[in-house]
């Protein structure tokens, strides 16, 4: 018997029905110079003292001395203390080495730690959303409410009007591009500390903020050690999809209930830190050490102006994005604390439709926004992690055909 749930997925519209579209759209015109605006991959190398630190650990793993096997499954000690020192306590919040679980992306861990929570539980997401988050609580049958994000309210989701026991929240978000500053966010974190629900923060794309009040970590926030569970990623931090690594951050404060016995109500909380250790121990068996060195080497001093230097590059695409489309009459959210732009249609185009007249006329990719949630119609998403030289091009070719 399978597991049904798996049939009320929709299918992986979006990006199938994007690269069917793009790849009928060169058939017919092959000598087109379609620039793609809509990917979510960087194209940047990685920085010099990434590279290093993985030839490096190349080097140990030919000799018996140094060889590496079977690392721990937490994440190597190295790591994770530099994650500790750089990422947390820098910023004044006290986070423990092992509260820390090194992994191979953030993809993975945000879609496996919901195996923690029993299926009854009801899961908040935004709409727009980045749709790990629906598709793995599908998966495991739970009810999902969606919270609307919508221009009227800045993208900014209201508090669930039924209580919830879950509530992802991705900021900067993927794909609006927009923030909440330390007091929006506050407002969640009271929230579920008052209902006794749980965090679960994808903060996938935290090195692109650029503005003072807006929080790196939930941690910035009192009394989120003991409801969030933070995900980070080195895959736009510092062009890391390829190598894959990332971390969660589960703090022992972190708690859920349990029934103790089937005949009384009495509550038992339990640590999710110990059960994520426990569920890792079991189905993980650690990020590749090459992986986990290269991820130290962004806390060197030359590491980190060098990832420094890269997003810069991608935020300067971003600003020219939306310099460019704003004087040409779009409506254009984003893209100042994130490398994503969340553009309205005009008129009253549809995402698809809007994305139709980019192909043909401008040649240029983009993702519509409808692909992300019923929220998401009329809009489309463009990145900027293209290259300077391609996003002027789109940009002139935008112009030039409106
Ligand atoms: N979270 C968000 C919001 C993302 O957009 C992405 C990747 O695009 C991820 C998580 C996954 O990152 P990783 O490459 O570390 O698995």
């Amino acid at each position: 018997m399978i597991n049904e749930n798996f049939l009320k997925l929709s299918e992986s519209y979006l990006f199938t029905e994007i690269a069917r579209k793009v790849n009928a759209y060169k058939e017919e015109h092959p000598k087109a110079d379609i620039i793609s605006l809509g990917i979510g991959d960087v194209t940047q190398p990685l920085a010099p003292a990434v590279i290093e630190a993985l030839h490096r650990a190349c080097d140990e793993m030919a000799l018996a001395a140094t060889f590496r096997g079977y690392g721990p499954e937490r994440g190597y000690d190295f790591l994770r203390e530099a994650i500790v020192e750089n990422d947390f306590r820098a910023r004044g919040i006290d986070i423990e080495a092992d509260e820390v679980f090194v992994s191979d992306g953030a993809k993975s861990d945000i879609g496996n730690f919901q195996e923690l929570l029993s299926r009854e539980c009801v899961v908040a997401v935004t709409d727009p959303v980045y749709p790990v988050y629906i598709d793995a609580n599908m998966m495991a049958g739970r009810e999902i409410v969606k919270l609307p994000c919508t221009v009227e309210s800045g993208f900014v989701p209201e508090l669930p009007s039924e209580h919830v026991n879950v509530i992802y929240l991705c900021y900067p978000n993927n794909p609006t591009g927009t923030t909440l500053t330390k007091e929006q966010l506050k407002v969640w974190v009271d929230y579920a500390t008052g209902e006794n629900a749980l965090i679960f923060y994808d903060a996938a794309y935290e090195a692109y903020i650029q503005s003072e009040d807006v929080p790196h970590s939930i941690y910035e926030i009192p009394g989120a050690s003991s409801c969030a569970v933070e995900f980070h990623s080195y895959s736009k931090t510092a062009g890391f999809t390829g190598i894959r690594c990332g971390y969660t951050v589960v703090p022992k404060e972190v708690k859920s209930e349990k029934v103790k016995s089937e005949k009384s109500s009495l509550l038992e909380t339990i640590s999710l830190n110990k059960m994520w250790n426990r569920r890792q121990s079991t189905k993980f068996n650690g990020t590749s050490y090459l992986s986990q060195r290269a991820a130290e080497a962004i806390y060197t001093p030359e590491g980190k102006v060098q990832i420094k230097a890269t997003i810069a590059y991608y935020m300067e695409n971003a600003r020219m994005m939306r310099e460019a489309l704003t004087d040409m009459g779009f409506k254009v959210y984003g893209g100042i604390d994130a490398p994503y732009l969340w553009v309205q249609t005009p008129g009253d185009m549809t995402s698809w439709e809007f994305f139709d007249w980019m192909l043909q006329s401008a040649h240029i990719v983009c993702t519509p926004g409808v692909g992300f949630g019923a929220q998401g119609e009329g809009y489309v998403r463009l990145t900027a992690f293209g290259t300077h030289e391609n996003t002027e091009k789109a940009l002139r070719r935008i112009d030039s055909k409106l």
